[in-house]
């Protein structure tokens, strides 16, 4: 498991500043894509707009946000490597059932 890339990585528009900041890349903003199923819209969102929910099993978890583009309320289900890859950008967590 190296170098995996699955991480919503910034469009070639955020690249440029991540080569500007290349010395420094704990500031890289952490972009994550996402669908919405109403508007069938596309979106780069931030971390701060995500709730990622884990609960007992991964018919539980998912994660959420609202669609910048219609308002929805989207709701997606999250199996392990979207779990880890919201947790390691920093979104917020909410554990639905304890499981350790
Ligand atoms: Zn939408």
């Amino acid at each position: 498991m190296s170098g995996s890339a699955a991480a919503g990585r910034p469009g070639k528009r955020g690249m440029s500043v991540a080569t500007a900041f290349a010395g420094m890349r704990s500031v890289t903003p952490v972009v994550f894509r996402a669908g919405c199923p109403d508007c069938r819209g596309r979106f780069e969102l931030a971390a701060s707009a995500l709730r990622l929910a884990i609960g007992a099993s991964s018919r539980t978890t998912f994660y959420s946000f609202t669609c910048p583009g219609c308002g929805a309320a989207v709701r997606k289900p999250a199996g392990e490597r979207i779990v880890a890859l919201l947790t390691g950008g920093g979104v917020r967590t909410l554990r639905l059932h304890s499981t350790l």
